[in-house]
């Protein structure tokens, strides 16, 4: 078995990445001799099985850290992989079209509503 976790100086305390299926990774400080191969998740104690730490990961000694997902990308970010997977151009250009007149139909809707938000709950004339 290969550990590919930094450790400071021999022996002694390490931090282990470990993710919960549910919340995802968090860091916990463990004993290198006794690094269990699993640990409670800190959000719902769900068995969070060791894994291989991400590559730019920095060693905190007597820490708890979460694990947190990357930003999502905006949700009308331009997204090429179905291209790369070998999607026709036309195809993709269509599917993008679909999906701006979805998101300009939402945006009038959500104006429609602020307006109507703003008209019930104007101050009435004369008070
Ligand atoms: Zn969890």
């Amino acid at each position: 078995m290969t550990f590919i976790v930094r450790t400071r100086g021999a022996g002694g305390p390490i931090v282990a990445e470990y993710a919960c299926p549910e919340h995802g990774r968090f860091e916990a400080t463990v004993e290198r001799i006794l690094m269990p191969d699993a640990l409670p998740c800190p959000d719902c104690s769900a068995p969070s099985p060791w894994t291989i730490s991400a590559p730019l990961y920095k060693p905190q000694r007597g820490a708890v850290v979460r694990g947190r997902p990357a930003d999502k990308p905006h949700p009308m970010a331009m997204d090429t992989r179905e291209l790369g997977e070998g999607m026709p151009i036309a195809e993709w250009k269509a599917k993008r079209r679909k999906q701006w007149a979805e998101h300009d139909r939402a945006t009038v809707r959500r104006d429609q509503a602020q307006r109507v938000e703003r008209v019930l709950h104007a101050p009435e004339p004369g008070k």
